[in-house]
């Protein structure tokens, strides 16, 4: 077959080292009847490995020219979806069961397309993936921490989050400029702390961090008041980087 060409505008970095791509089979542990959706196959390093394990398994992939060579193997337990993954209908895989998610995402896209699918954290039940190291830190990060901000505690609001292990740029072809890292998430079944509207937590964490080195008091004036902040036992003097994701749930709670 041809050489392919990857594309820079769909963030194409082909992983080709066996030892990752063994660690990170490992890691998700395919059983055979899972429904799991890998986002990005590319030219298949994850794919055909996972088709090993599986009896189907659904692609989502933006670029044409990737699809067109996954389908001259034609595989019958391989279902391609030709679109974008940021406007993919995940739910549309399980109907009314679960679906496990993985992939080596396109970095540039991996914010919104994480949170376009805790949309459906409900009927996800894990996710593996392959991103910036730098994200991965910031998704794990706790309270306190240099990298714990807003993406921390929404991701954190909805899954349990780890980081599973880091790998170099020499690992891909063609190399990416930064480093990346393994990211585990458990959709939570259960919620401790229940923002009343999800909606609201996110301006509220939104507005928290606006700027990162004013008090909770400042940037959530318009919001709350000091009392108010005060009386869940939070310090209204503190930065949003010292509170806890329950915290946050307790502040958006409070809001009218
Ligand atoms: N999983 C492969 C490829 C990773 S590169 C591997 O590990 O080698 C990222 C892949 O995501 C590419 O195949 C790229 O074409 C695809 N991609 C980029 N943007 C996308 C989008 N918006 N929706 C779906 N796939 C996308």
């Amino acid at each position: 077959m041809q050489k392919y060409k990857t594309k820079k505008r769909f963030g194409q970095h082909f992983l080709h080292d066996q030892g990752v791509i063994k660690k990170l089979i490992y890691e998700i542990n395919p059983q055979t009847n899972d429904n799991i959706v890998e986002i990005g196959p590319g030219l298949g390093a994850l794919t055909f490995p996972l088709l090993e394990a599986l009896s189907t398994l659904h692609v989502v992939e933006i670029d044409r020219d990737v699809i067109a060579r996954l389908k001259l193997k034609n595989l019958a337990s391989l279902q391609i979806h030709e679109q974008d993954a940021l406007a993919f209908e995940f739910e549309q895989l399980a109907k009314d069961a679960v679906f496990r998610v993985v992939g080596n995402l396109p970095y540039n896209i991996s914010t919104p397309l994480i949170f376009h699918l805790l949309e459906s954290a409900s009927q996800i039940s894990d996710m593996h993936f392959m991103l910036q190291n730098e994200v991965v830190e910031r998704i794990t990060a706790k309270p306190g921490s240099k990298t714990y901000g807003r993406l921390s505690v929404m991701v954190q609001y909805y899954c349990e989050t780890e980081y599973l292990f880091f790998v170099g740029p020499e690992s891909f072809s063609p190399p990416p400029k930064v480093d990346s890292a393994i990211l585990r998430l458990i959709p939570r079944k259960v919620f401790e702390h229940k923002a009343d509207d999800e909606k609201k937590l996110a301006s509220v964490v939104a507005q928290a961090f606006s700027m990162r080195r004013k008090t909770l008091r400042n940037n959530l004036k318009k919001l709350i008041s000091n009392e108010a902040i005060e009386h869940l036992n939070i310090d209204p003097s503190a930065r949003a980087e010292t509170l806890t994701v329950e915290d946050f749930v307790k502040l958006s709670n409070t809001i009218q």
